[in-house]
């Protein structure tokens, strides 16, 4: 028996009890003719108590003699403490320890294993085991067992089955590069790795499983943004002989039930709104609505003056920004800065003040008289006491760039509370996005998804405006899940490849197994899929998922404890019949 007790788990009324615990040397106070130590496992800090009188001189010694981490076994009575801590919960009893094995010896760690430590982000990588044990980290990945553990249950209960799909498969086409394995065995041929198991789950559906879900890794070759990893882990979910409706219920469900059980939050029906409101009104797909702050659009009633900028412009809109009106010149002028910075891209900002005696001072009153600021102030909410924010310039990159300044201005006004939680569904996505790179439409969300019943024609006359039936799951500003209906026979498929530029060849090589399975009686169904990390990330109130994650990729995408990406032996390489032609 390596342990009768945990360290965690003592208190004050197993006073005289004999222990044996195991863990690690969390701290050594030598006084000399006495000796501290703190010791540490999973479930907690207990201090161990060695002295001349009551401790065999030997024993004391070889005490004396342990490192930090150092792993020890030990026996000895419970007693009370003579100065307590009230900070932890064994705080009132200590272990005069009888009986000492040392387990294992550890060099001294590259940072300190506490709460706060003093090891930067690379070095705790590099060592994460290391950092495991502290219990940030440790509680970070308790949390996010505890989150699974409540999607498995919610979802085993409502019927889903978890069916595992492979790793090694052909490309599916999520909008990313795929990740590729050189098959040895047939020479000249990869397998992808998995962006998602869309194409699996639909052949689970054709297979007649109904309702399924996997926990899975997916990979994506992306060029990394902050806070992104090449393999992640999706809920991913699909349910046959349903309609739209029945997916956002029973999701909507399992949320809820997360926010019940993980944070003890009580939300009613989640409000929906349009993709097209969302853009309209946040400049957004995934818009935060913790706070209000939406636009206004102001083209009707700011141009046709004689200010040539918003003449010009395909959109003019702006946000009521509350309280801003307290702003000195000095904080209006940094915020004009902050949005010319290359990472939002505006050419600049006119403000208009909202005085608490209703009138109105704004950067551009040689163009505007106050009945006409009057009319900013409505269209965008404003009270006395705001400040109107405008910007304006080409639709889409004025909307990005004033959801942006929307976001910053909230976060510095303390509106984005990591304890509220504010879930919302955007529905019906265009099913078809135009690609300025590739010049081309690309699928939205993915090539199988269906577009709205009756809208198929209109692929060949208007394919921008083609709605699908397509919905994502937004929360606190974040995407936490999208999914959508899928075409489910052979034609609509067939139809849908060719408007993405396939020829009926490419489109056979790559899908041919997936139509194929359309002909064989395909049930409707659809789906959806949960971003794990980032929904774990969210209910335990961080941004960043890399705490979540037990060994994560830093932003170039290296495992740097492991070392990886790393080359392979030549041998390797003639095995797998592949010559490297490096760039550099
Ligand atoms: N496969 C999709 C994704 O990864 C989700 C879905 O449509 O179910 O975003």
């Amino acid at each position: 028996m390596y342990r009768s007790h945990t360290c965690g788990e003592l208190r004050a009324s197993h006073i005289n009890t004999e222990v044996t615990l195991a863990g690690w040397v969390q701290g050594v106070r030598d006084k000399g003719f006495m000796v501290y130590m703190d010791l540490r496992d999973r479930y907690g800090i207990i201090q161990l108590y060695f002295d001349e009188e009551q401790t065999q001189a030997a024993l004391l010694k070889k005490a004396q003699k342990l490192g930090r981490e150092f792993v020890i076994q030990i026996t000895g009575k419970v007693q009370e403490r003579a100065s307590k801590n009230p900070n932890i919960p064994t705080g009132d009893i200590e272990i005069l320890v009888s009986e000492l094995n040392i387990l294992n010896e550890a060099l001294l760690p590259p940072f300190t294993i506490e709460d706060k430590t003093d090891g930067g982000e690379d070095l705790r990588m590099k060592y994460r085991y290391l950092d495991i044990r502290r219990n940030p980290v440790k509680d970070s990945l308790i949390f996010r067992h505890k989150v699974t553990q409540e999607v498995r249950n919610y979802l085993s209960n409502e019927g889903f089955i978890e069916v595992e799909t492979p790793y090694l498969i052909k490309s599916t086409p999520e909008g990313a590069r795929d990740f590729v394995v050189p098959s040895r065995m047939n020479e000249g041929q990869f397998y992808a790795l998995p962006q998602s198991p869309q194409t699996f789950k639909q052949l689970l559906m054709v297979g007649g499983l109904d309702k399924y879900f996997q926990i899975v890794k997916c990979f994506r070759d992306e060029d990394l943004r902050a806070d992104r990893q090449p393999e992640f882990t999706q809920i991913d979910c699909e349910m046959a002989f349903i309609e739209q409706e029945d997916i956002l219920n029973t999701f909507e469900g399992l949320t809820r039930h997360l926010l019940k059980e993980i944070k003890g939050i009580d939300i009613d029906k989640f409000p929906r709104m349009q993709y097209d409101d969302a853009m309209r009104l946040y400049g957004n797909d995934k818009p935060d609505i913790r706070f209000e702050m939406r636009f206004g659009e102001l083209n009707e009633v700011a141009q046709h003056k004689d200010f040539n900028v918003f003449n010009k412009a395909e959109l003019v809109v702006g946000i009521a920004v509350p309280g801003g009106n307290s702003y000195t010149r000095k904080e209006i002028d940094k915020l004009i800065d902050w949005v010319k910075r290359p990472q939002v891209g505006a050419l600049g900002m006119v403000y208009c003040r909202c005085n608490e005696d209703s009138s109105f001072k704004s950067s551009v009153d040689k163009f505007y008289d106050q009945e006409d600021l009057g009319k900013w102030a409505e269209a965008t909410g404003a009270k006395p006491g705001d400040l109107i924010c405008v910007l304006s310039g080409e639709t889409h990159k004025v909307r990005t760039q004033l959801s942006a300044l929307r976001m910053e201005l909230a976060e510095r006004l303390g509106l984005r509370k990591p304890d509220e939680f504010a879930p919302l569904w955007v529905m019906d996505f265009p099913l078809l996005e135009w690609d300025e790179d590739t010049e081309r439409y690309h699928a939205m969300h993915h090539p199988f998804t269906a577009p709205k019943p009756g809208q198929i024609e209109l692929l060949k006359t208007d394919p921008g405006a083609v709605k699908a039936n397509a919905y994502d799951l937004v929360l606190n500003g974040n995407e936490i899940g999208g999914g959508s209906i899928r075409i489910h026979d052979k034609e609509t498929q067939s139809l849908m490849f060719d408007y993405l530029g396939f020829t009926p060849e490419e489109a056979k090589a790559q899908f041919g197994f997936l139509m194929d399975a359309f002909q064989y009686g395909a049930p409707p169904h659809g789906g959806l899929a949960f971003g794990l990390d980032r929904l774990v990330a969210i209910l335990g109130g961080q941004e960043t998922i890399r705490d979540f994650i037990a060994f994560p990729k830093n932003n170039a995408g290296r495992d740097v404890m492991i070392d990886a990406p790393a080359p392979i032996d030549d041998d390797q390489l003639e095995e797998l019949s592949l010559k490297l032609n490096l760039k550099s």
